[in-house]
């Protein structure tokens, strides 16, 4: 019977699918801790709010007030849909309200300052260098996105690590439809984003198989750089092909029968069993 390590070696994601996803790669001119990406940045346009799209002041000296949907409004066979939120028309009046537009360019713009997962000393005695599903969940800062929550699944889906950490700098927006992270989950958290990072290259060697959906935007904010991947984003494609994605709620849905993501914000111990279930399923 053969592992689940060696099942896994034969799903990577390629280069050319991590370029094509915006993954982190260490950039051409070998400039240490340096990241070039090659993707189409998923939409994203400079100095716009992620939530609404409008142009903002991106250093938050000031603030004006977020409407937005929380669903998009998609354009299916050349008829422009409702958002699926509120079932109001595109370009209406967004059902949610927030105090300030919120900046994810971060994401695409802060590419300095990577570290790569590193080699064991000696291979494992079984050949197995650890399958992992990771998912996280992030909150607005005055930097853009940064993560405050990572969870790690083995290929059991046992849970390898759940932990909060604080963003380096001030918090303009939870997040929490999206995170479910609260002012109150951050209270007694004292773990830096730094020390986070280093948690997970102890845990992760460059050999690692970590499975994830669009796990580009993960590394990207905690700023690793690794290889070896898959993407559920890959392995469950849409079926008009990229650049549409489908969601991981989605894929639950159809091919787990799975209810995911229905409460305020999402579950990253959740999210990341599931992603490791849509991994199995295809071994
Ligand atoms: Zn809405
Ligand atoms: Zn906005």
């Amino acid at each position: 019977m053969t592992d689940i390590y060696t099942k896994c070696l034969r799903k990577l994601t390629s280069e050319y699918q991590l370029r094509s996803l915006d993954y982190p790669r260490p950039d051409p001119s070998g400039k240490p801790g340096r990241a070039s990406l090659y993707g189409d940045h998923y939409g994203f346009t400079p100095g716009t709010c992620k939530r609404c799209s409008r142009t903002f002041d991106i250093t938050f000296e000031k603030r004006s007030q977020c409407d937005f949907h929380k669903e998009p409004s998609r354009k299916i066979r050349g008829v422009q849909h409702p958002h699926a939120c509120c079932n109001g028309k595109y370009g209406s009046k967004g059902c949610y309200n927030a105090p300030s537009h919120v900046y994810k360019g971060n994401m695409y713009l802060d590419t300095e300052g990577f570290l790569t997962t590193k080699p064991l000393a000696s291979p494992p005695a079984d050949g197995n260098y650890g399958v992992y599903a990771m998912d996280t969940e992030s909150i607005h800062t005055k930097k853009g996105l940064e993560i405050c929550k990572v969870t790690v699944v083995d290929s059991k889906c046992n849970v390898v690590y759940d932990e909060y950490c604080l963003p380096t700098t001030d918090i303009i927006d939870y997040n929490t439809i999206w995170s479910g992270i609260r002012e109150e989950h951050l209270k007694a958290v004292t773990k830096t984003t730094e020390e986070m990072r280093n948690d997970l290259l102890t845990l992760f060697n460059e050999d690692t198989i970590l499975v994830g959906h669009g796990l580009g935007s993960d590394l990207m904010l905690l700023k690793i750089f690794h290889s070896k991947v898959i993407d559920t984003l890959i392995l469950y494609p849409h079926h008009r092909g990229p650049p549409l994605r489908r969601s991981l709620k989605d894929i639950a849905q159809t091919e787990l029968r799975m209810t995911i993501q229905n409460g305020v914000g999402h579950d990253s111990k959740e999210d990341a069993e599931v992603t490791m279930r849509l991994l199995l399923r295809k071994l």
